[in-house]
């Protein structure tokens, strides 16, 4: 029987690059969904609709077509057919995408594309990991493998500023840490699908531990929980 592996986390504390890591040694089908709210994002920066405008933040959800790929772990993001893997990175989608993905009608929408994601590939036999702020909670609290992951903002502004410089992006290591702080406080205080802590899941720090260490914890844990499937 396919199993689902769900972690949670907050910005920068490692669960895009583990998710991808353990996903390979297990041979996951790994689901990173911030990219879903962050095609949504690209499409409210590109029609310069006002970050108050809720109506047209809404809106623009029913007029968008968002499309994850994913072959061999690697995950590409189409908006209305246009591959905008990087473009969705950009510090003007990160510094809307924490207010945009707090209504409840954009959330609404993108948990059914997470399911219907999800479903298709158990379906195929796959069994997957997903990660995010809610999946633990919302969009999968019955998934077989539930997970925390955690790191101190400091240490994950570090990670996050040389991941961007990997990018290309230019940014200093203030602005990246106030703009992690701003997510945490918008993603953790948000009325649907806020960041928490399911009771379940299992808990990780990983600001001492650096990814061989970290993944070997997730293995484990996914090991533990799935022995019997
Ligand atoms: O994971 P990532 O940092 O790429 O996610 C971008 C933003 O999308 C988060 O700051 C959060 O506001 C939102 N998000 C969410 N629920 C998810 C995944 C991401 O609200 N499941």
């Amino acid at each position: 029987m396919s199993y689902i592996v769900a972690i949670d986390g907050p910005a920068g504390s490692g669960k895009g690059t583990l998710t991808k890591v353990v996903a390979e040694e297990l041979g996951l089908v790994s689901i990173d969904t911030g990219m879903l709210y962050r095609c949504h994002a690209l499409a409210v920066v590109r029609n310069n609709i006002d970050i108050n405008d809720k109506e047209n933040i809404i809106k623009i959800m029913d007029e968008i077509e968002i499309n994850l790929v994913n072959e061999n772990n690697i995950q590409t993001a189409f908006l209305n057919g246009e591959n905008v893997t990087d473009k969705i990175r950009l510090p003007e989608v990160n510094n809307i995408v924490s207010l945009t993905s707090s209504i409840p009608e954009v959330r609404e929408k993108v948990t059914n594309l997470e399911r219907r994601i999800g479903y298709d590939w158990l379906k195929e036999g796959k069994n997957i990991i997903m990660e995010g702020r809610d999946i633990t909670t919302v969009v999968f609290p019955e998934a077989d493998v539930k997970i925390y992951l955690d790191a101190t903002p400091i240490e994950r502004a570090k990670r996050r500023l040389a991941q961007d410089t990997r990018n290309g992006i230019e940014e200093n290591f203030t602005e990246v840490l106030e703009s992690i702080m701003a997510r945490d406080k918008n993603d953790m205080n948000k009325k649907v699908g806020a960041l928490k802590r399911a009771p379940d899941a299992v808990y990780i720090d990983s600001s001492k531990l650096n990814i061989e260490q970290v993944k070997r914890k997730i293995i484990d844990v996914i090991e533990r929980k799935t022995k019997d499937k």
